[in-house]
């Protein structure tokens, strides 16, 4: 007989509060890359790190397969967010968060500096 719960209850992943999102613009500010703007393309919330288009790129070797010719192909690794700052268009630069809370409730973060709120639609 099998044993039915009625909440699954899963361990929560041990996340690191990042003050990066996907879609998120931000600037390089250290590293071979640094003064570089992109794009979040993807965010490891436990690793810490984010992938950024056009930061950091890689040339990786492939081998050919049957889909694919093989040779180098460039990719964006993950780079630590800690080496990255979010860009306000405002400032034109890499700028520190504050969080603010809208009349209803929601929670945004907005740029330190000229209080640009930075919230990207979903
Ligand atoms: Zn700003």
């Amino acid at each position: 007989m099998i044993k039915r719960g009625t909440s699954k209850r899963l361990p929560k992943p041990n996340e690191v509060k990042l003050h990066l999102r996907k879609n998120d613009m931000v600037v390089v500010i250290t590293g071979k890359d640094k003064g570089k703007i992109g794009k979040v393309l993807q965010v490891f919330p436990r690793r810490g790190r984010a992938i950024v288009e056009g930061v950091n790129v890689v040339k990786k070797h492939m081998k050919p397969t049957p889909r694919s010719s093989g040779g180098i192909i460039e990719k964006p690794a993950p780079i630590h967010i800690s080496n990255l700052m979010l860009y306000c268009p405002k400032c034109k630069r890499g700028v520190k968060v504050a969080k603010k809370f809208l009349e209803d409730g929601s929670k945004v973060r907005i740029c330190k500096k000229c209080g640009e709120i930075f919230e990207a639609k979903e």
